[in-house]
């Protein structure tokens, strides 16, 4: 835990500051009092000398290395790169802020809860306006999205490194569910923005309308490509990223000596290899020394 000790000394050189502060501007107290002043008058005296606090604190800070560029030099972007938390904590952002921005996050909500089997279908009454208002129509969202996660388990359930793996597996369901929860808020919120009101032109407001599935296709493909391949980059054991990748053989070669991509977990589970033909992760192929 080399980051929390990190953080707990940039904490203890901030105080460190107060506590000099306070040191010396009692100092400075006392030897006013003992020329015979109030203890106020002291005080006062005692603040004029030692000057603004708010200066001092920032320069000392700043030579202390215990400003805020200093902690955020301590974030460790390495780790933060390789770490699995931060796809699903991207898409858990974009999530919040497409309910942020959306005109009726509730209705969006209970519209996505909607595509699960047995709840009830909401029917929209009118499109353009949406009424009743803040519900839209959720079946081409409805099929694109579950032939998503039919796909996506069945990628899983394709690839042995993630089939094999138990923590491997449970990430991929995690993060495939993320993702499709978002594509269900993207859709919900996006044809809420498009159709809740009559645009001044209807042709504009007719093409963006029929634009939006076709783009919401192109999403999914992207979204799923992007999730498999950051699976497909990890460690099935600790899910980190894998790293020190070397590259083999000829990229024109397709069966004497095909391109490959070596990689190695940096917590010593395994190697990959990642070939036209294969990917196979090999436990315990690799031992390095712990990060
Ligand atoms: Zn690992």
């Amino acid at each position: 835990m080399g980051w929390a000790r990190e953080l707990i000394e940039w904490h203890a050189r901030r105080r460190r500051f107060a506590q000099e502060w306070a040191f010396h501007r009692d100092l400075a107290t006392r030897e006013f009092e003992s020329f015979g002043l109030s203890h106020r008058e002291a005080r006062q005296l005692a603040k004029r000398r030692l000057g603004s606090r708010s200066v001092h604190r920032r320069s000392a800070l700043r030579h202390l290395r215990a400003d805020y560029s200093a902690l955020f030099e301590l974030v460790p972007w390495y780790r933060l790169k390789v770490s699995p938390f931060l796809g699903p904590a991207i898409v858990m952002l974009v999530l919040t802020v497409l309910l942020a921005i959306g005109p009726h996050p509730l209705d969006v909500l209970s519209n996505s809860i909607s595509l699960l089997p047995f709840t009830p279908a909401r029917h929209v009454e009118r499109f353009v306006p949406l009424a009743p208002s803040g519900v839209v129509p959720m079946g081409f969202a409805d099929v694109t999205l579950w032939c998503f996660a039919l796909i996506g388990m069945a990628r899983i359930a394709a690839t042995p490194k993630l089939r094999v793996h138990w923590r491997a597996w449970t990430f991929a369901v995690a993060t495939l569910f993320l993702v499709i929860a978002l594509g269900a808020v993207l859709w919900a919120t996006g044809l809420q923005l498009l159709m809740q009101k009559r645009w001044a032109s209807d042709t504009v407001q007719g093409a963006a309308i029929v634009t939006f599935p076709f783009a919401y296709v192109g999403w999914a493909f992207v979204a799923l490509r992007i999730w498999y391949r950051d699976l497909l980059g990890r460690c099935p054991v600790c899910l980190r990223r894998l790293g020190m990748a070397d590259l083999r053989g000829n990229a024109n070669d397709l069966l004497i000596a095909p391109l490959e991509k070596d990689t190695v977990c940096l917590r010593g589970h395994g190697a990959n290899v990642e070939s036209r033909w294969k990917d196979t992760f090999e436990s315990g192929q690799f031992t390095a020394s712990p990060i």
